[in-house]
């Protein structure tokens, strides 16, 4: 047993409910505000984008919600996902530290994404919705609710920030394939998207705008929801298969982990894997360090303000406090468009201002190297945004390796690379450049937060 790599669950472990860190903080998260009155928002203010059952896990208190049946025999196709013990990786550093991580590149889209694709279909199609738009930045979610809506018969419609629609192909080939619809935003499909085009004809487009766009979409038709990859309570909520998993396996390696790392986007996957262990930590259980690692150039929680904002470019959304860096905020262009969103997830950033949580910032040519690393030791190509998690545990256990501390590290592998070689070409070209964003656009876009008066 002692030089196991893999630790493989049964499906009978795919575990029977998500689990809710709200239930267990010692404080409740702000509310959500409506973007007109300022007043909180209910439920039904929430209900032309999402069906009822999403908005009540959205707000829930309860610790732990049961996963429906359907969901967990989709879940079967490629949960529970394995757990690695690095042992190549750890020698190939030198480093006494012991480095596990969980692969959910086994996914059929590659990553995370899907974890949560599936129940939103799900839900969706149990309210009898035919329709769901939803953006997509790298094409990772896209390609998940793509996936996820053929299985339940919803049609997708996807906007896909422009850059990446020109650099990843393949990425709107697999969407096309599950039968979804993928389109350029800003498109000239809605008015956020003319208008924008009207003003900058060769915008690349970021998140924001993809969201206002089919936001935009799903408000003005009836049959049509809007489906959210990342962010939401829900979205985190239905990640925790993740960390709910890795307990057990961690567990099985006769091991826990002092180090909890994920990269942080909009904060799915780092929540997915970390907010089981500190749900354990909040009930009396150990201890451990929750590290996000997110891009420096589009640093949310190390550079942003943690203030009220829009979800979205044109502001169509409710407002959320999270850490954010203004919702016109627009990154310089990355390979790690899934890391390219202007906030944060309210509930990882009120988890941040608890204390229950770090956050680094890394540039894209480090985090290449660590990945180039990794996949040199342990054969698996991250996904850009997953090697900032690979950078963020590396650091880590070249601490340790100084320090001449044995700690255990875990880290989400939150995908593969495999549609993004372009982005490794660049890489090994030499011709990778670490871009900074502009000081002056960010502190014009945080001059622009609304004024949300105090509560
Ligand atoms: C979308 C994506 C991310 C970033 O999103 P989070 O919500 O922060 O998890 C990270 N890794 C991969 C592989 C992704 O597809």
């Amino acid at each position: 047993m002692s030089d196991t790599i893999k630790y493989l669950l049964p499906e009978t472990e795919i575990p029977k409910d998500w689990y809710n860190i709200i239930a267990d903080l010692p404080e409740p998260p702000p509310p959500v505000l409506h973007p007109g009155t300022h007043e909180p928002v209910g439920p039904d203010d929430l209900a032309p984008l999402f069906p009822m059952s999403l908005i009540m896990q959205e707000v829930s208190g309860e610790r732990y919600l049961e996963i429906p049946e359907p969901v967990r025999d989709i879940y079967k196709q490629w949960r529970p996902s394995p757990m690695f013990r690095a042992r190549r990786l750890e020698k190939a550093l030198d480093t006494p530290a012991k480095i596990y991580y969980k692969y959910e590149g086994v996914s059929p889209a590659g990553s995370h994404k899907p974890n949560t694709a599936v129940p939103q279909a799900f839900y969706n199609a149990e309210a009898g919705i035919k329709k769901i738009t939803t953006e997509t930045g790298a094409g990772q979610w896209g390609s998940s609710m793509a996936f996820a809506g053929a299985f339940f018969d919803i049609e997708v419609q996807v906007y896909m920030v422009k850059v990446s629609y020109q650099q990843k192909p393949y990425r709107r080939a697999l969407m096309e394939s599950f039968g979804a619809s993928c389109y350029a935003s800003p498109s000239d499909r809605t008015q956020t998207g003319r208008a924008i085009l009207e003003q900058d004809p060769d915008s690349p487009g970021s998140l924001g705008i993809a969201i206002s766009e089919a936001v935009e979409v799903a408000a003005q038709n009836d049959d049509t929801k809007y489906a959210l990859g990342s962010v939401l309570n829900h979205v985190l909520l239905h990640q925790t298969v993740i960390g709910q998993e890795a307990i057990k396996q961690m567990e099985m390696a006769g091991d826990y982990p002092d180090i909890v790392i994920g990269c942080a986007g909009g904060g799915s996957n780092f929540a997915g894997i970390a907010f089981p262990f500190l749900g354990e930590q909040l009930r009396g259980g150990k201890s451990i360090r929750a590290i996000a690692v997110e891009p420096a150039a589009c640093p949310s929680m190390t550079r942003g303000q943690y203030a009220y904002d829009f979800g979205d470019t044109g502001n169509l959304t409710p407002l959320t406090k999270m850490h954010t860096l203004g919702s016109s905020f627009v990154p310089p262009g990355f390979h790690a468009g899934g890391l390219r969103y202007h906030g944060m997830s309210p509930l990882v950033s009120h988890a941040k201002e608890l204390g229950l949580l770090e956050a680094v910032a890394y540039h894209q040519t480090p985090c290449f190297e660590a990945a180039v690393t990794f996949a040199r030791s342990e054969g698996i190509i991250p996904a850009p945004e997953t090697s900032h998690a690979v950078k963020g545990a590396i650091e880590e256990a070249l601490r340790c390796k100084r320090e001449g501390k044995a700690e255990t590290i875990l880290f989400n592998l939150s995908g593969h690379g495999h549609f993004d070689m372009a982005a490794y070409t660049e890489y090994f070209s030499g011709k990778l450049e670490d871009k900074n964003y502009d000081e002056q656009k960010l502190s014009d876009a945080l001059s622009r937060l609304p004024q949300v008066a105090a509560s």
